[in-house]
């Protein structure tokens, strides 16, 4: 699909699992490489998260930094040489902390859960709110510590009776679970279809 052209719905609401990401394994080479400006071969980000300037830190590391919407976003690369591989994270300009990967989000660059924080409270996709009505509707049923209540990838149609329950009551209650699982899934298979599907930087 170009970029900047989509189908279906207007989005309103851009959600974590349909951003771009960077890779922090794709830096590798800046390791290596002089220090300068450098700019993302990646033609589905923008101009501003394309662009940046390699430069290093006291303590040796080298930092990436973009200028977006007029501000430094400045990501380090830490090369973690504990581990035999020497994997190699980014550090996500909100909170630091070292990532796989970061977001591409309108103005900025930043991890999940610095993303997921600032949109929980705004909104939540309608498949995870059924999901979640699901396993409380399950939780009611079974209790919370039977095994695999939370997991959506394991069928109720074999869980067991609670005994103090009547097997109406019981049909009743897991028909219901049965029948917005059935809602669930379908849901969650449109949704990676979109997700993969979308080329282009959603606005939030
Ligand atoms: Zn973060």
């Amino acid at each position: 699909m170009p970029k900047g052209h989509y189908y279906g719905r207007t989005q309103t609401r851009a959600y974590t699992g349909e951003y771009h990401r960077i890779f922090a394994k794709t830096f590798k080479n800046l390791l290596t490489v002089p220090l300068g400006n450098y700019s993302l071969n990646a033609d589905f980000l923008n101009n501003e998260h394309q662009k940046f300037k390699l430069t290093t830190l006291e303590c040796g590391a080298r930092m990436m930094t973009f200028t977006i919407n007029n501000k430094p976003h400045k990501i380090a690369l830490i090369l973690d040489k504990r581990s035999a591989s020497n994997k190699l994270y980014i550090t996500c300009p909100y909170c630091q902390k070292q990532r796989q990967s970061l977001y591409a989000i309108k103005y900025a660059y930043g991890c999940r859960q610095c993303i997921g924080l600032h949109y929980a409270s705004q909104s939540e996709r309608p498949n995870e709110r059924l999901m979640r009505r699901i396993r409380k509707l399950r939780k009611e049923l079974w209790g919370y510590d039977w095994p695999d209540v939370n997991n959506m990838f394991e069928q109720i149609a074999y869980w067991p009776k609670p005994k103090w329950m009547r097997w109406k009551t019981f049909n009743l209650k897991r028909d219901k679970i049965t029948e917005l699982e059935n809602i669930y899934w379908p849901m969650v298979d449109a949704h990676m279809k979109v997700m993969f599907g979308h080329n282009f930087m959603p606005d939030c």
